[in-house]
């Protein structure tokens, strides 16, 4: 088997063939699929999933990009969804300093709110972080032993990779790390300690090669496997062992 830790296959993308790539993920043997909301909309979009699938798990957060939108209000009905349905995970949250930055304040707010109430419920973190590495540190090193997270379709350095690590934090890789002139998360793919290492697709973006600029899909996550695998010269089937262990007792998978 094998596991995508990171999908939106509730994206529109899907709306004309979702069946088909359900049956692609049966196919393909992937037996888990951890499909992770980022809105309210999106949030239960993800929980109506878990309730016609069995392999999927819903996680439930408000992304950075909708910071500005977001207020105590919504804060509170976050916490009573979580307490009302099953969820995996909070997130994916975090900070996001490429498609806008005059809100910072605002994003750092609303990220350290979803960490307070993942730590209150015993619940991982998914953090999305982009053109912000320095500042999603610093916050979560003030939680330090206090936050279980993993740092999705992570692209920034070795070093860093290795500082979130220290921070009892895992480091998950997508679709770049097979793209031919990916050196860093080829480099951060070999560097990172086996037991702290997941997979994904963030589908329907980053297709990993060979169907890079097409839309992705969780079937496709044994692309990244085959990858690492290659990179670390390892068996397939060792690896995949290994990761699947890892994103149970990450999300407390059943
Ligand atoms: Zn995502």
């Amino acid at each position: 088997m094998a596991i995508d830790t990171h999908a939106h296959i509730f994206d529109e993308a899907f709306d004309e063939d979702r069946d088909e790539v359900i049956q692609r993920i049966i196919e393909a043997n992937i037996n888990k699929v951890v499909v992770v909301g980022f809105s309210k909309e999106t949030n239960n979009l993800a929980l109506e999933l878990a309730k016609k699938y069995d392999f999927i798990y819903p996680t439930t957060g408000y992304h950075p990009s909708e910071a500005n939108d977001i207020t105590d209000t919504d804060i509170i009905e976050l916490e009573s969804f979580i307490n009302q349905n099953k969820v995996y995970a909070i997130g994916e949250c975090g900070l996001d300093y490429y498609w806008v930055k005059d809100n910072i304040e605002k994003q750092k707010w609303l990220f350290n709110e979803q960490i307070k109430l993942a730590i209150k419920y015993d619940l991982p973190l998914v953090i999305h972080c982009r053109d912000a590495v320095a500042d999603v540190y610093q916050i979560l090193k003030g939680y330090k032993g206090q936050v279980h997270f993993v740092m999705h379709c992570y692209s920034g350095s070795v070093e860093m990779a290795r500082e979130f690590v220290k921070l009892g934090g895992y480091i998950s890789l997508g679709g770049p790390v097979t793209f031919k002139n990916a050196k860093t998360p080829k480099e951060v793919a070999i560097d990172v300690p086996l037991d702290r290492l997941l997979i994904e697709t963030d589908c329907p973006y980053l297709a990993p090669t060979p169907y890079r600029g097409k839309r992705n899909e969780p079937a496709y996550v044994r692309n990244v496997l085959n990858e690492i695998a290659l990179l670390r010269g390892m068996e397939v089937i060792e690896l995949e062992h290994i990761l699947d262990q890892n994103s149970i007792n990450f999300f407390n998978l059943d």
